[in-house]
């Protein structure tokens, strides 16, 4: 019988490493777009996490025939109403970089005490295994913005998120650590029993299959 097969919409190994991780045991073979060379970039410009995971997913369905998942994510500050939001990634500019995104972040709350400084990092994955076959799941992590970076791991706003019951930042964490508390980590753990189910079904099991080395 043919293995149950998932496409991982990403090139990035840190991810792939991380979704392996959270999705051993499962009995599924899982590919991401490392093994799919030439499939096209997909632009996030959606304005909702949720549209573009959907993009990506549905456009690695479509380019290979096998069920695929995406992620998006990024930090949503209660003080600036949810920003950086999906716009994470480019938050100072689209040239700019994480020390860039996190100076900009700390500008817009200086004077801010800490009670007023509230986060979280948000992940949604998305699941298409067939036309009109998706589904959407998340996690989060709830935190706040220090007022200066501490820790050197991790990635992103990291040294500036404070996990209050950890009583560290995420760039204080070892990356197992990181991924057992982190929203993506969450919504890895959220998604699970929703591939087990449609495992046992025979739902994931490949009957297309083009563009792979
Ligand atoms: P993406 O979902 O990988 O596209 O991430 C979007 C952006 O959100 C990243 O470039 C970071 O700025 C931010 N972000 C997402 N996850 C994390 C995280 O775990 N730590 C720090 N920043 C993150």
């Amino acid at each position: 019988m043919a293995v149950p097969t998932l496409v991982l919409a990403t090139r990035n190994e840190g991810k792939v490493a991380e979704f392996k991780a959270g999705l051993a045991g499962l009995g599924i073979t899982i590919l991401s777009l490392s093994d799919f060379p030439t499939c096209p970039e997909i632009e996030e410009d959606g304005e909702t996490f949720s549209a573009n995971a959907l993009k990506k997913a549905r456009a690695v369905f479509a380019y290979t025939g096998l069920a695929s998942l995406a992620d998006d994510s990024g930090l949503e500050v209660d003080a600036l109403g949810g920003a950086p939001g999906v716009l994470s990634h480019r938050f100072a500019g689209p040239e700019e970089d994480d020390a860039a995104n996190n100076a900009k972040l700390l500008a817009l709350l200086s004077g801010q005490p800490a009670e007023a400084r509230t986060a979280r990092f948000r992940a949604v994955l998305a699941l298409v295994w067939g036309a009109g076959k998706e589904t959407l799941v998340e996690g989060t992590c709830e935190g706040r913005i220090l007022e200066k970076p501490r820790g050197e791991g991790g990635f992103g706003y990291d040294p500036l998120f404070y996990v209050p019951g950890l009583g560290r930042t995420l760039a204080e964490l070892s990356v197992g650590e990181k991924n057992s508390i982190s929203h993506r980590g969450t919504a890895i753990k959220n998604l699970r029993p929703v591939l087990a189910e449609l495992i046992e079904k025979g739902e994931l099991t490949a009957h297309a299959h083009r563009g792979g080395k």
